[in-house]
């Protein structure tokens, strides 16, 4: 197709570095591949036979464009349980993964020229949402160990901040902020009148810290959530959020044209998943953070996670030449500048069977002289 038939918003876009990386994945004999963004057990039986029972139980059409009802109910009270977040079934919107949710709520609230504010380093869609809805990311660098510089922060606020991103624990640095970074966000919002998107599609993978909510205490906060890396189920394409109703309206407009509903089988399984417990899959991780903190810490500059499945390290010397290395040895890695306007550091993922993290810190190790 000519080229010249594509909108400006599409042309604005990037296309997704981690994808790039797959690709290239896809063209080395046995990579070790420190890429992955998705969990590396399956989705656990009962909820793999739950899925199973509901197509076998002619459960195949439509669900209301919120989602399932029973799913709701218990994602009504999982919120208040597990976030300290008071909702009600009518304002909670299960749709098409975490992707989903965001791609909803980013196109309900933005117009053109609104300013976003996203910390940087960044989960790639925030700034790819925000340029396909005409908006203009506005980067805030955070400080060297991840957390939220406030002073930058307060600086790029203007009378066009329409809203800010915030994800914890984070992708792709593992960061997880405490509630007193969070209450110091949600002040500053509240004073200038902001709408806050918190993405907690990691909110189980926390290694010590306690994940805290700011939906809980802001309440113009619209939480987004997830099953997709929880219950390791990244192709069922099942997600939720819940925030103030007129969002939630507006969405259920845009859904109606565009996701429709969440696939209705895995809308049925996730009932079951809400409940599951996966604390021994988070234990695990939590042995595979360990395993990459200390591998790397001596000869790296490198903050320990405190959530999620990644590491951002530094480069230990010239980007190009670092990646480049690490592809003559078969190890693939991301590099930063997929989630960050600057090039200054890598992501590995450490959702990878324990050898493969042996093999890749030899690997990374040995490249320092
Ligand atoms: N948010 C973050 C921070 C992510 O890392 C991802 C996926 O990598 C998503 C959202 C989207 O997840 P989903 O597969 O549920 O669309």
């Amino acid at each position: 197709m000519n080229f010249i038939m594509i909108s400006d918003k599409v042309k604005a876009m990037d296309v997704s570095g981690v994808r790039k990386m797959f690709e290239m994945a896809s063209k080395i004999k046995n990579p070790i591949d420190m890429t992955v963004g998705l969990p590396d057990f399956d989705v656990p039986e009962e909820i793999k036979g739950a899925a199973i029972d509901a197509i076998n139980s002619g459960f195949n059409r439509y669900t209301q464009t919120k989602g399932l009802p029973e799913l709701r109910e218990k994602i009504v009270s999982k919120l208040l349980t597990k976030n300290n977040i008071s909702t009600d079934l009518d304002n909670v919107f299960v749709t098409s993964a975490g992707s989903g949710c965001l791609s909803l709520v980013f196109s309900s609230v933005l117009d053109k020229n609104d300013e976003v504010i996203i910390f940087d380093p960044y989960f790639v869609a925030y700034k790819q949402l925000t340029l396909l809805n005409e908006a203009k990311p506005v980067f805030v660098k955070t400080n060297p160990d991840f957390s939220i510089n406030f002073d930058l922060l307060k600086e790029v606020i203007t009378s066009k901040t329409k809203m800010i991103v915030i994800n914890s624990p984070g992708n792709p640095t593992g960061y997880v902020s405490p509630e007193s970074e969070l209450r110091k966000l949600a002040k500053i919002c509240s004073d200038n009148d902001l709408l806050v998107v918190s993405d907690e599609m990691y909110e189980d993978f926390v290694y010590g810290e306690k994940h805290f909510s700011i939906g809980s205490i802001y309440d113009k906060t619209i939480s987004v959530f997830g099953f997709s890396k929880s219950h390791a189920m990244t192709g069922w394409r099942v997600g939720y959020f819940t925030g103030p109703k007129e969002i939630i309206d507006a969405a259920t407009k845009v859904s109606q044209f565009t996701f429709v509903c969440a696939p209705t089988p895995f809308q049925h399984a996730c009932v079951k998943a809400v409940d599951y417990d996966i604390s021994n899959y988070v234990l695990e991780y939590r042995e595979k953070r360990d395993i990459i903190f200390n591998g790397l810490k001596d000869k790296f500059e490198i903050f320990e996670p405190k959530g999620a499945f990644y590491a951002f390290i530094k480069y230990p010397y010239e980007s190009e030449k670092f990646i480049s290395d690490c592809l003559e040895n078969n190890l693939l890695v991301v590099p930063g500048n997929v989630f960050s306007e600057e090039n200054t550091h890598f992501r590995i993922s450490f959702a990878n069977k324990n050898e493969v993290l042996e093999k890749a810190i030899k690997i990374l190790n040995n490249l320092i002289k």
